[in-house]
């Protein structure tokens, strides 16, 4: 494992150096003193998830969702909580498909609420359907190491 790890700014986007042994310790963004590891999952277009994958050293699990949709709805404070356990190992954001309809055929997206989680701007896993927060975090812990 590398000692310093690239994390993009999720207020920003600015790349951020960040020692591995500071993660814990709740890191700002030095551009715009935004925190890196936001308490609840941030909000993605198809730019800035294009950003993540390219500099993220660390991996992001995204929430595809849409206001229509009744079980992204339901989903979507088991997902917060999943988020605060897994901080900072993983981030969490989450991408509106309804406004950012180009993702949908991009990674193939048939249903909604669909989780994917990416590393190393490659994607790692999917898993379609409502889950709950201990459902979300034991998938996660599946497919990242450490
Ligand atoms: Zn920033």
């Amino acid at each position: 494992m590398t000692d310093t790890l690239h994390i993009t700014c999720p207020a920003c986007q600015a790349k951020n150096r960040i020692p591995a042994a500071k993660l814990a310790a709740r890191p700002t963004c030095g551009a715009c003193k935004a925190q890196l590891f936001p308490d609840a999952p941030f909000e993605l277009d198809e730019a800035k998830l294009n950003k993540h994958l390219k500099n993220d050293d660390i991996p992001l699990l995204v929430d595809f969702w849409a206001h229509w949709c009744g079980p992204c709805r339901m989903m979507a404070p088991m997902f917060a909580e999943a988020s605060k356990q897994m901080l900072p190992k993983v981030r969490f954001a989450k991408l509106d498909t309804e406004q950012h309809q180009t993702v949908g055929s991009r990674f193939q997206i048939r249903g909604i609420p669909l989780i994917i989680l990416f590393d190393k701007g490659k994607e790692v896993a999917r898993q379609p359907g409502a889950t709950d927060a201990r459902g979300i975090v034991s998938w996660v812990r599946q497919h990242v190491k450490g």
